[in-house]
């Protein structure tokens, strides 16, 4: 993905790359990110331009970080699979492909449905 036309949130082509600063009142990291007019949804870039990602709203951005704390937890500090599998399982009860089954890639109903799964009690086994 070099550069992005239409919102991944609202469908919206009016998208543009902009100063960070139009999220976070001020500039961070190399100071782009790419920002949808009509929703606000953004993604920050690489320092060659290119986006880090799909854009997202901010509810997205605190669904991703929920499932992140959650599931990171478990392979860093729990131990309980490795990473590789327990996003493998992941992937199987969601009947997502495994290519797709990165939470920086889900939108609002994939994480969803990956809370729904994580948050249950040994869900991996
Ligand atoms: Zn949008």
């Amino acid at each position: 993905m070099n550069s992005i036309k239409n919102c991944h949130n609202c469908g919206s082509n009016n998208v543009k790359k902009e100063s960070n600063s139009i999220i976070y009142g001020r500039e961070y990291g190399n100071g782009k990110c790419y920002y949808c007019h009509d929703c606000k949804a953004n993604v920050g870039t690489h320092d060659s331009g290119k986006p880090l990602g799909t854009l997202t709203t901010k509810d997205v951005q605190i669904l991703r970080k929920a499932c992140h704390d959650i599931f990171d937890r478990l392979w860093k500090y729990e131990k309980v699979k490795s990473r590789g599998n327990l996003y493998k399982l992941l992937a199987q009860k969601m009947t997502i492909p495994q290519n797709e089954c990165h939470f920086g890639m889900f939108q609002r109903e994939r994480c969803l449905q990956a809370l729904e799964t994580i948050t249950q009690e040994k869900w991996w086994t």
